[in-house]
């Protein structure tokens, strides 16, 4: 039996980011994976935005989530010998003068400024409608969430640390202390798995709800290779003239289907942003694992030791996924503390009795 420091279930964003970071630390991992194409991973367009368009303010701790995201990108991409993140301005277009006033006056406020442009650039497009100006963030970018699994698979695999398998790995056995499976065993475990976790006896009292995104690709070739906003977002493939337009988001409808309301809803906001001559070439649909108070889960299970979930990364998950990790590895190697407003123990009142007897069955079997 093979003994690793930690064993990682699941390899999304989460599950690749864990384990590089755990790489980072020295310290030796198995990842096993049932691999899944329709994962949000795997449809995600992938932004890194530190602003909240809706009210003009830096998302959840941008101004340290975003540095942090952007060195570990940088350094991955070196890592991976791969252009998965690049770095990209958002373009903002506004849709009133309200809008634009609050753009300007926060461009020239301390608390607000670190990302907000306030340089005048030239961007013009005679197929644009641009009746109320526009502005530009500073220090986003775009992962190519796909590609970027499918580098670390490789990478991963080449050090024999990524197991794939047809199904899904269950609640791993601690026995005499190692949690114990297939051929591995190891003292910590961390739970990466996205909507999966819902189907985890031991974790499956944190509340993630699925919210269902749904994203147009198209082809064109008078849109301008720009990441441009204004209630949704259009951004530049890595061939040329594709861009993909999204995305939407429903927590009602639970079915993996595309659908005729996301579509006509996406069009009318592209067709308003200006007047593109476009040919749709496919619609596709994800689940976001978001979480009710839209705070991330990092943390250790109250019962089960040395058993840690990440979870929750909702819509920003490509910016706070780096940060996240590293916080929650290093509480386990530094016993330094988790955020509080991340930490799963803000759900601990929710475990359900079959939630503890799993456990207790876990760590005696
Ligand atoms: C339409 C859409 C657009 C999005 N756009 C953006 C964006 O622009 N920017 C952004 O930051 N985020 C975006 N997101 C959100 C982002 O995709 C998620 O936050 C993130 O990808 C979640 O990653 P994860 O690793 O937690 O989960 P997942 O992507 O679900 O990955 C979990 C992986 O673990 C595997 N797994 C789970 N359980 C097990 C098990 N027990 N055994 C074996 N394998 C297991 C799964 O098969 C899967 O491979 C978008 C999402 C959608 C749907």
């Amino acid at each position: 039996m093979s003994e690793k420091d930690f064993i990682v279930v699941g390899q999304g964003l989460a599950g690749s980011i864990v384990a590089l970071t755990l790489e980072k630390y020295k310290k030796s991992f198995v990842v096993l994976d049932q691999p899944n194409e329709k994962s949000s991973s795997n449809i995600a367009a992938g932004i890194l935005n530190p602003i909240s368009f809706k009210r003009c303010i830096h998302s959840w701790k941008a101004s340290v989530l975003n540095p942090y995201s952007l060195s570990f990108y940088k350094e991955t991409n070196q890592k991976l010998n791969a252009q998965n993140f690049i770095p990209l301005d958002v373009i903002r277009i506004f849709s009133s003068y309200e809008e634009q006033n609050n753009w300007i006056s926060k461009t020239s406020d301390s608390r607000f400024n670190l990302f907000l442009g306030d340089e005048q650039f030239n961007f013009t497009n005679k197929n644009l409608n641009l009746p109320y100006g526009y502005g530009n963030v500073k220090s986003c970018g775009r992962l190519a969430v796909k590609d970027f699994i499918k580098s670390c698979s490789k990478y991963m695999k080449a050090k024999g640390a990524l197991v794939k398998s047809d199904t899904m790995v269950s609640a791993i056995p601690k026995i005499k202390g190692m949690y114990q499976l297939g051929g591995y065993k190891a003292k910590n475990i961390i739970y990466c798995e996205g909507l999966e976790l819902k189907n985890n006896p031991l974790f499956n009292y944190l509340p993630i709800i699925p919210n269902k995104g749904e994203l147009l690709k198209v082809n064109c070739n008078t849109l301008p290779q720009k990441l441009i906003s204004k209630g949704i977002f259009i951004l530049p493939e890595k061939n040329k003239n594709t861009f993909l337009i999204g995305s939407t988001y429903s927590h009602e409808d639970l079915t993996n289907l595309p659908t005729k309301v996301a579509k006509e809803d996406l069009l009318s906001k592209f067709n308003a942003i200006g007047d593109f001559n476009h040919e749709i070439l496919n619609q596709v649909v994800g689940f976001r694992p978001t979480t009710k108070d839209r705070r991330p889960m990092i943390g250790e299970h109250p019962i089960l030791k040395k058993s840690y979930v990440l979870n929750g990364l909702g819509s920003k998950g490509v910016m706070t996924a780096p940060w996240l990790a590293n916080n929650l590895i290093r509480h386990i190697l530094f016993k330094e503390p988790i955020d509080k407003e991340a930490d799963v123990v803000r759900h601990e009142k929710m475990i359900k009795q079959e939630n503890l007897d799993f456990a207790s069955f876990l760590c005696n079997s």
